[in-house]
């Protein structure tokens, strides 16, 4: 039966005893994540096992949530469930993960030698979400009224800046 992973843990110690670890951890706790969310209810399921390799103790397992975000080809509100593996090695600076060959992603722990699950998977969290959310399947966005053109953000450097006094042109000032 897995054990459950203490927000906050020193690696060393949790690789001895080879446990299998658990968390369910607010979305709310995820301060860059849930700016990047409509909505910050919910719970990250996390799954965990330690292990050593040469210099090196990590921490593999998945991670499951679902994230509501807006679809910007229908702007309705959309859910993405989110069920992926991870694979992160801990290093103690920034130095160690400069050095680390490129197949391993690190976490950099703190001064005292441990780790803050907030920490750990914040950067894990937020590379699952999309760049720019959509609707799988365009059957399930919601229809637009005809006179309202999807707004997709990627565009917006391209459009012609509207020059604020076309609209003085305009004016009939007869
Ligand atoms: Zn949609």
């Amino acid at each position: 039966m897995a054990k459950p992973l203490p927000n906050r843990f020193n690696p060393d110690l949790m690789a001895r005893d080879g446990a299998r670890y658990e968390a369910a951890l607010p979305l709310s706790s995820f301060e860059r994540l849930t700016t990047l969310l409509q909505d910050s209810a919910g719970e990250v399921h996390v799954s965990a096992a330690f292990a050593r390799r040469e210099r090196h103790i990590l921490i593999s397992g998945r991670l499951t949530v679902r994230y509501s975000l807006q679809c910007q080809r229908c702007l309705a509100p959309m859910t993405l469930v989110v069920d992926e593996p991870y694979e992160l090695v801990f290093v103690p600076d920034s130095a160690s993960a400069e050095a680390l060959p490129d197949e391993l992603d690190p976490v950099v722990l703190d001064d005292g030698g441990y780790m803050a699950t907030t920490v750990l998977f914040e950067d894990e969290l937020i590379l699952h979400v999309p760049l720019i959310a959509r609707h799988a399947d365009i059957a399930d966005c919601a229809p637009l009224p005809d006179n309202v053109a999807a707004v997709v953000p990627e565009d917006d450097d391209a459009a012609p800046r509207r020059n604020p006094f076309d609209a003085l042109k305009n004016l009939d000032l007869h």
